[in-house]
């Protein structure tokens, strides 16, 4: 079930660029100012050196048109130095907003979504994508902004100081959006391409690196190492692809750039010939042209990374996608959970749960039990919205449990296991995961109930640093605990939660347990038939399917699955 994550649209993508620039608008207005300031600053030299030419050919004196021109230089100077500097510090705001952004949307996504990307995927946009986002805002943009800038001021100056001269111009912008054109409708594609394969090669390094051991217990090398040929060969030919289109447009770029200064001093010859221009306009139009291959240049240099940079724009926008589109807006009305014709496989397996029915009631306290390798855990997981079903549809007051953001679904049910984690920080840290608005004496109450007298103070650090806290697996799961009454779900999903635990902390732990689940709905993995016997209802899965439901009495009179169960569970207890 690993899959991809969206890359957001066109569309889409163009619109998260303007709410960027929307967030700045002061700042996004000050760069544009300063670089069209710097953009005009350097028309001036040029004009000033036609008028030069013409005040020589006249005899007259040019001492002040060279003074302007030498002031004119510095104030260009200046203008592109403070310009470059205004421009870099709003991309800096830009690309650190956009990072904040990635990170708020990563922790949305609903926790099936999460467990069912790549991880590589995932890694790949949050480094590569974020970074070449983030190198392009930092280097690319402030210089394209000006070289557009200029190359618009130099064309429209070429057509004020002579329109026919100018029209001559305007063959390098055409010649040059013909080859972009051409250029930008392939690269799209072969760019995402090349960033699908950059993805899959990380996924598969990740799972060399992970499965090392398995790998060589198996033997699978061979097979490993003919697979990644595969997908190194996979992004060798999506390299080769964008390389040709770099190959065909950087040619035609020189040539229609070179074309239209050898063009204006054609025609501006035959135009001074008969009087229609001075020498002095025709020098400038060269001049302006021979400047307009730089902006160009410079724009078409950093096309390509804008190009690529698009592409890992539109990755990390595709979060948001899936991240808005998952979460349903949809608000669960009630508190039963419902599973119709639910099926389940790991990846590439075959159904580990089948066709399962279930409706679970508020305030229920159901079992579920069943021999080993039955499906039970995998069930919990389908109910507690950490995965999400093949087929069919588990929900909770309606809506799919799995489409719900983390905050969301832990208001509706968590899934407690044995495996409970513990983060790095302190006590206070670890509870707020739970509930971020939750004061000390909230946070106080829940270690009350679970028993966690231990905790001498909530600024305590645990985790394994020098000066932190080592705890035990019973006080970890205390802890965990604790978090499920401040994130205070109706219903509670358990599995296997304190079969790790020694007996006598087990007791403990079973207590602990009772005042989590006070007043709630719970679904019991249960392991051990007492838990069973306990329950309001009983369900026995056997291969994947429910194969018996009803309550312990009424289950073991019917002898059958779980009366074969429970005789043999209780046989063994003496
Ligand atoms: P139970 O909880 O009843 O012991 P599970 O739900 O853990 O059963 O497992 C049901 C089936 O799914 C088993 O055949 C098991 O091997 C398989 N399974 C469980 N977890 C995974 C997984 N992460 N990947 C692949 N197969 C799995």
């Amino acid at each position: 079930m690993n899959r991809d994550l969206p890359v957001a649209d066109r569309r889409r993508v163009r619109r998260a660029a303007l709410r960027l620039v929307r967030r700045d608008v002061p700042g996004f207005v000050a760069t544009l100012l300063l670089n069209s300031l710097a953009a005009v600053a350097a028309l001036v030299s040029p004009w000033l050196l036609g008028r030069i030419v013409d005040s020589v050919k006249g005899g007259d004196p040019v001492d002040l048109l060279a003074a302007t021109a030498v002031v004119a230089a510095l104030a260009q100077l200046v203008l592109t130095r403070y310009a470059e500097r205004v421009g870099t510090r709003f991309s800096e705001r830009v690309q650190e907003h956009i990072r904040a952004e990635l990170l708020d949307r990563v922790l949305a996504l609903p926790a099936a979504t999460v467990e069912h990307v790549r991880t590589g995927d995932l890694a790949a946009r949050g480094t590569t994508d974020v970074a070449v986002v983030g190198r392009t805002l930092r280097d690319a943009a402030p210089v394209i902004l000006f070289s557009s800038l200029r190359a618009l001021f130099l064309i429209v100056a070429v057509f004020l100081v002579d329109p026919l001269l100018g029209a001559c111009g305007l063959l390098a912008p055409a010649g040059i959006a013909a080859a972009s054109r051409w250029y930008l409708r392939r690269a799209r594609p072969a760019y995402l391409e090349e960033g699908a394969a950059r993805s899959e090669l990380a996924e598969h390094l990740a799972a060399n690196a992970a499965g090392a051991r398995t790998i060589e217990a198996l033997g699978l090398q061979d097979r490993r190492t003919r697979a990644a040929e595969r997908v190194i060969e996979r992004g060798r030919t999506a390299q080769l692809r964008t390389l040709f289109l770099r190959g065909v447009l950087w040619p035609s770029v020189e040539v229609s750039s070179l074309l239209p200064p050898v063009l204006v001093l054609l025609l501006g010859g035959v135009l001074l010939d008969r009087g229609q221009v001075t020498l002095g306009a025709v020098v400038t139009c060269v001049l302006y042209l021979r400047q307009l291959g730089q902006p160009i240049e410079t724009i078409l240099i950093w096309l390509e990374q804008l190009q690529s940079s698009g592409a890992s724009f539109a990755r990390i926008e595709g979060l948001a996608t899936s991240a808005r589109e998952e979460i349903a807006a949809a608000e669960p009305r009630g508190d039963r959970i419902e599973a119709y014709g639910v099926h389940f496989a790991y990846e590439g397996g075959d159904d580990v749960v089948t066709a399962v029915d279930l409706t679970v009631r508020p305030g229920e306290r159901l079992a579920v039990v069943g021999p080993s390798g039955a499906g039970k855990s995998t069930l919990g997981r389908l109910l507690a919205g950490i995965d999400r079903p093949r087929l069919g549809t588990v929900t909770v007051g309606s809506v799919p449990v799995a489409d719900l953001s983390p905050a969301r679904l832990r208001e509706h049910v968590v899934l407690v296991t044995q495996e409970q984690h513990l983060f790095l920080g302190t006590v206070r840290d670890n509870l707020l995961l739970a509930d971020p608005t939750a004061g000390d004496d909230r946070l106080g109450k829940a270690l009350a109930a679970v028993g966690a007298d231990w905790v001498v103070s909530l600024d305590d650090e645990l985790g394994p640093r020098s000066s932190g806290v080592t705890l035990g697996p019973d006080r970890v799961q205390q802890l965990a605990l604790a978090r499920v009454i401040l994130a205070d779900p109706h219903t509670v999903v358990l599995d296997e939660a304190t079969a790790m635990l020694d007996p006598r902390t087990a007791r403990h732990a079973e207590r602990s347990l009772a005042a989590v689940l006070e007043g709630r709905t719970v679904i019991a993995i249960a392991h051990r038939l007492h838990t069973a016997r306990d329950a309001d209802r009983v369900v026995v899965m056997d291969n994947g399917r429910v194969v018996e439901a009803g309550t312990h009495d009424e289950l073991v009179a019917a002898g059958g699955v779980y009366e074969a169960l429970w005789r043999s569970w209780h046989g063994s207890r003496g």
